[in-house]
């Protein structure tokens, strides 16, 4: 065990609180931090951007126990340490002849710490993250090892647990046979397509993202298409877009994107980043909130209303899809959704006003807040969106009836 500076999240915006960060190496360690006393909250890879894993006691990273990944071809599972990041399991899982069924945009990002926020990809029939999570391994309020399985009672209300139940040590996710992605960027897709014929856009691949500036102009600047195929082929126009022979966003370097225009293995095309590559220098600040699908073009066109208000501090927008799913604390609880992200500019004080218009926009919808992201919803508003918010609190409380792994954050948001 150590105790390094606690130091701030990936982007720099928040500086932990917190007076120790130990790094754990083994869940025994685990086990006796908890019992010594808390209040303690697990930390994974830091790629959240506000205080949600701070608290006033100590601070726990179990990215530095051995993932000791084991495929299950039977049961058809991987079973990885928590701490592990998507972009050293997936490799793994495909020499075995294993597939994900998706993956967020970037692989450098701890397994635990994205199920715990409902991290997501993209994909009409693609859950977020968690939906992958058959079995929770997590040292609990007492310092006790307990494994939580899919299909027991509550079950529902952890894979999407914030941090507010206990140290997760260890995951057990579903997987599939290998399969391989081509991934191809389109240039010139019409707005008018993409709110008229939203199911045609988002359904014309495995996985679609959109991008765009500045939610203006003739349409999303980039539409990424990730189709599942067996044959390389892929068509030079799309609904009335053309494929574009190499794109990259945010200025990033060609090397630092993942493979465009080829098939390749899955985790080499579904992030948008390689995991061998920086994206950047960290100096965003990101929010997202998730519409249900059938509202999205009316949501869409609630944010181009208000685009001009915070132009100055938008580095970057991505509309994805995320279909439904049953986890209490998933942004998609039940509700196919689209998911409208913001990359802004690192300037705290414009983002917070950017946030303030864009929730404003987006209320009529009941948009749900992205857990890791920035947003202004308090206990009250968070209760009006999120609907099994009071029984996923119940939970916790029950698992954890002093309050060890309570922080600032989830008690703001209601959630302890
Ligand atoms: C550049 C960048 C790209 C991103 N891309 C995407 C994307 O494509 N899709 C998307 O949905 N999100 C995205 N995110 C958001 C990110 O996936 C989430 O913020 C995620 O929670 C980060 O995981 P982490 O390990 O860094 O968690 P942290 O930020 O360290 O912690 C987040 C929460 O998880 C809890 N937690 C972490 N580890 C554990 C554990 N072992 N046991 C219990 N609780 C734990 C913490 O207590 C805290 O509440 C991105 C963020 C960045 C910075």
């Amino acid at each position: 065990m150590s105790s390094p500076d606690v130091g701030t999240t990936w982007s720099g915006t928040h500086r932990f609180a917190a007076p120790r960060l130990v790094e754990a190496r083994t869940v025994e360690e685990v086990q006796e931090l908890v019992r010594a006393g808390g209040p303690v909250r697990a930390l994974g890879t830091r790629h959240s951007f506000t205080d949600l894993a701070d608290t006033e006691g100590t601070l726990v990273t179990v990215t530095g126990i051995d993932p000791d990944i084991r495929v299950d071809a039977e049961a058809g599972t991987v079973s990885v340490g928590a701490g592990a990041r998507y972009g050293a399991v997936a490799p793994v899982v495909h020499a075995a002849g294993f597939a994900l069924h998706n993956m967020g945009s970037l692989p450098h990002i701890s397994i635990g710490g994205a199920t715990a926020t409902g991290t997501h990809g993209s994909g009409d029939r693609n859950g977020g993250l968690a939906t992958a999570v058959r079995e929770i391994e997590y040292v609990d309020a007492r310092g006790e090892l307990v494994t939580a399985r899919r299909g027991e009672p509550d079950f529902d209300a952890l894979p999407v647990g914030l941090g507010a139940f206990g140290v997760v040590v260890r995951l057990t996710l579903d997987v599939q046979p290998t399969y391989a992605i081509r991934q191809d960027v389109y240039g010139g897709l019409p707005w008018g397509t993409v709110l008229g014929g939203l199911d045609a856009v988002t359904g014309g691949g495995y996985s679609v993202s959109l991008f765009t500036p500045d939610w203006a102009g003739d349409g999303p600047a980039l539409a990424f298409v990730k189709r599942r195929l067996d044959v390389d082929a892929a068509p030079e126009e799309w609904l009335g877009a053309r494929r574009l022979p190499q794109a990259t966003i945010f200025d990033a370097p060609d090397s630092n994107v993942t493979e465009q225009g080829r098939l390749a293995p899955w985790f080499e095309a579904l992030p948008h980043f390689r995991v061998d590559s920086t994206p950047s220098a960290g100096a965003e600040i990101q929010s997202e909130w998730f519409v249900a699908r059938v509202d999205a073009p009316a949501a869409i066109e609630a944010v181009q209303r208000v685009a001009g208000r915070f132009a100055g501090v938008l580095l970057m927008s991505e509309i994805r899809t995320v279909a439904a799913d049953g986890l209490w604390l998933s942004e998609a609880y039940e509700r196919d959704s689209v998911a409208l992200h913001f990359t802004w500019a690192d300037d705290a004080e414009a983002v917070s006003r950017a946030v303030d218009v864009v929730e404003e926009a987006l209320a009529p919808f009941a948009a749900r807040p992205h857990w890791g992201k920035v947003h202004h919803l308090d206990a009250t508003g968070i209760a009006a969106v999120v609907p099994r918010a009071a029984d996923a609190r119940a939970v916790f409380e029950r698992l954890d009836p002093a309050a060890v792994f309570a922080g600032p954050h989830l008690q703001r948001l209601g959630l302890r």
